[in-house]
């Protein structure tokens, strides 16, 4: 099996890889001493797109109008902008191992890639619903927001449910950003949350009144104080009804899940030292 060895690795392929490798170069790093190694299979993009213009109903974003790093105003990196900085590119690479101590990464292909110097960039994952056990959470038409396959099946799904009936479960970023732009879709959508008010970590009662009025104004119903419990689905396997905790079924052709989102840290279990579901240093530091 291929083996790779780099001054400088980037583990993850997201926000940071990108602006670090802009920077990287702008340090003077030379061709051949750096390597991003992403489990995704393009090249570094504006995630925050995929909440917002990738799903317009009209002249939706597309990559590679939003690689990094459009979204602070600065250069787009495109493939061949990694290609001439001697900036490799292992996409769609999945590191299943890392080996802190020996400086070492395994992909699930079986490659090996040592380093010097380790940037781990490995971002968060969604947190599923099917991770507590919600009945019927694996229907067909259920959806997190992630990554550009995430968002490429939900913009199907709102092609193919068109004027349908979406259930946003959370109240916060990607709750409010969905419902908008489900609604500038045209689709009936019902948000669901248990706090009192929508982005409870960030807004005051007075400001989250206001975006929750504004919302309303727009045509989304908004269900406060309580959790969906489970979801029934047709006889293809796509989502149907969403139970709510307290009692009511709303009807839904779309589910769209924002409930957060947790490092994704796996790889380094027992290399680091955790805080708040984290890493917060190498245990040798
Ligand atoms: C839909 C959406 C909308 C958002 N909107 C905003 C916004 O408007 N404003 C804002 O400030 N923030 C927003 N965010 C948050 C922002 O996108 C994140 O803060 C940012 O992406 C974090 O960058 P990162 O590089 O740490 O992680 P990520 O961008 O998540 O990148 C992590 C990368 O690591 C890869 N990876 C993980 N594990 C492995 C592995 N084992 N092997 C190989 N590759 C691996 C992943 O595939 C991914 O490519 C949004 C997030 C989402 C999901």
């Amino acid at each position: 099996m291929a083996e790779h060895s780099f001054k400088y690795i980037i583990v993850g392929g997201g926000v940071s890889a990108g602006y670090a490798a802009k920077e990287f170069v702008n340090q003077g790093v030379k061709p051949g001493e750096l390597a991003i190694i992403s489990k995704e299979a393009v090249a570094p993009y504006e995630r925050p797109a995929l909440s917002k213009a990738y799903l317009f109903p009209e002249s939706p974003a597309r990559l590679p109008g939003f690689h990094t790093c459009v979204g602070s105003g600065g250069e787009r990196l495109l493939p061949e902008w990694y290609n001439e900085k001697g900036v490799q590119l292992h996409l769609s690479t999945e590191i299943v191992k890392a080996d802190l101590a020996a400086k070492s990464l395994t992909s699930a292909k079986g490659e090996t890639f040592t380093y010097q110097t380790l940037v781990i960039a490995t971002g968060s994952t969604v947190i599923r619903l099917t991770d507590f056990g919600v009945e019927g959470a694996d229907a067909k038409n259920i959806f997190y927001l992630r990554e550009v396959d995430d968002a490429d099946k939900l913009y199907e799904a709102i092609k193919a449910k068109k004027n349908g009936k979406a259930v946003v479960v959370g109240g916060g970023y990607i709750g409010l950003e969905l419902s908008a732009v489900l609604r500038l879709n045209n689709i009936d959508v019902t948000m669901v949350y248990p706090e009192p008010w929508c982005m409870p970590r960030l807004f005051t009662a007075e400001i989250a009144a206001f975006y929750e009025g504004y919302y309303a104004n727009k045509g989304v119903n908004i269900i406060k104080g309580t959790v969906a419990t489970g979801f029934t689905s047709n006889s293809d396997g796509e989502v149907k009804e969403v139970k709510l905790k307290d009692g009511r079924v709303l009807e839904a052709d779309i589910v769209v899940v924002g409930v957060g989102g947790r490092p994704q840290i796996s790889l380094f279990k027992g290399q680091v030292e955790e805080e708040k579901g984290g890493i917060k240093h190498l245990l040798w530091l």
